[in-house]
C-alpha cells in the first residue's frame, strides 16, 4: 500500500531518516518543519495520514492538531513526542489526533501504525472543547468543570457548546435562539434568559465563577481567561 504522507517535524535529522526511509517504502512524502506551513499542506492536498510532531518552532502540534479539525480535515493524524508522559498522550488524542508514537521509535513500528491509520481513513470527529476550565466533548456529548462532570440537559449541553465554540464573543439573544431551537420559535426571548440562568446555576455557581457574562440589553458572552 502506497500513500501521500505528510511529515512535521523540525529536527533535520529526524526528517531526513524519516523522508528516507518512508520514500524507500514507495511512499510520497512532503515534509515541512512548521505549523503553520503544514496546516497549508494539508488543506491544500489530501494525505493519508500526516506525522506530526508536538514540538515545533512556530505553533506545536496540539494547536496544530485542533486548528485542522476545525478546519473539517479529518486527514488521520499520528503525534510524535519524546515527552512520553500520560498527560501529553490524552491531550494529544482529545484535540483529535488518531494515534500517538513516542520517539524514539522503530521503522517497524512506525509502518505498522502509518498502515493501521491509512486503512482507518478519515474519522470525522468534532475535537473537545476547550475555554478556561471548562472542557466540552461534542462527541460524547459530556461536560467537565475542571475535573467535575456537569449533568446537563440536552439544550444546555448545546448551549454550553454554542458558548464554547465562540468564547469572548457576543452572542445576541436572538442568535441563540436560532441556535438553540430549530423551529421558528414564537415564545420571545425570555426562553434564552431561562436557559442561559439554568446553565449558570450548573456551570458557573456551584465553582464561584461567574464566566457567562450578561451584555445588557444585547446578549451573552462566554468570558475568556
Ligand atoms: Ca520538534
Amino acid at each position: 500500500m502506497y500513500v501521500r504522507l505528510l511529515v512535521v517535524e523540525d529536527e533535520p535529522r529526524v526528517s531526513r531518516v524519516l523522508r528516507q526511509g518512508l520514500e524507500e517504502d514507495g511512499h510520497a512524502v512532503d515534509v515541512t518543519a512548521y505549523g503553520e506551513e503544514a496546516i497549508w499542506f494539508a488543506t491544500e492536498n489530501a494525505y493519508s495520514v500526516i506525522i506530526l510532531d508536538i514540538m515545533l518552532p512556530d505553533i506545536d502540534g496540539f494547536e496544530v492538531c485542533a486548528r485542522l479539525r476545525a478546519h473539517k480535515c479529518w486527514t488521520p493524524i499520528l503525534m510524535l513526542t519524546a515527552l512520553e508522559d500520560v498527560h501529553n498522550r490524552a491531550k494529544g488524542l482529545d484535540g483529535g489526533a488518531d494515534d500517538y508514537l513516542a520517539k524514539p521509535f522503530s521503522f517497524v513500528e512506525l509502518g505498522a501504525r502509518l498502515r493501521a491509520l491509512a486503512r482507518r481513513g478519515e474519522n470525522p470527529r468534532p475535537a473537545v472543547l476547550s475555554v478556561g476550565s471548562l472542557r466540552l466533548d461534542p462527541a460524547a456529548r459530556r461536560a467537565w468543570r475542571g475535573s467535575a462532570e456537569l449533568a446537563l440537559t440536552t439544550r444546555e449541553l448545546r448551549l454550553l457548546e454554542l458558548f464554547m465554540s465562540h468564547p469572548g464573543e457576543m452572542l445576541s439573544r436572538s442568535r441563540i435562539l436560532e441556535e438553540i431551537w430549530d423551529f421558528a420559535f414564537d415564545g420571545g426571548s425570555n426562553v434564552v434568559d431561562q436557559l442561559v440562568a439554568r446553565l449558570r446555576r450548573k456551570v458557573d455557581h456551584p465553582f464561584g465563577t461567574s464566566d457567562i457574562e450578561t451584555i445588557r440589553g444585547a446578549g451573552y458572552r462566554l468570558r475568556i481567561e
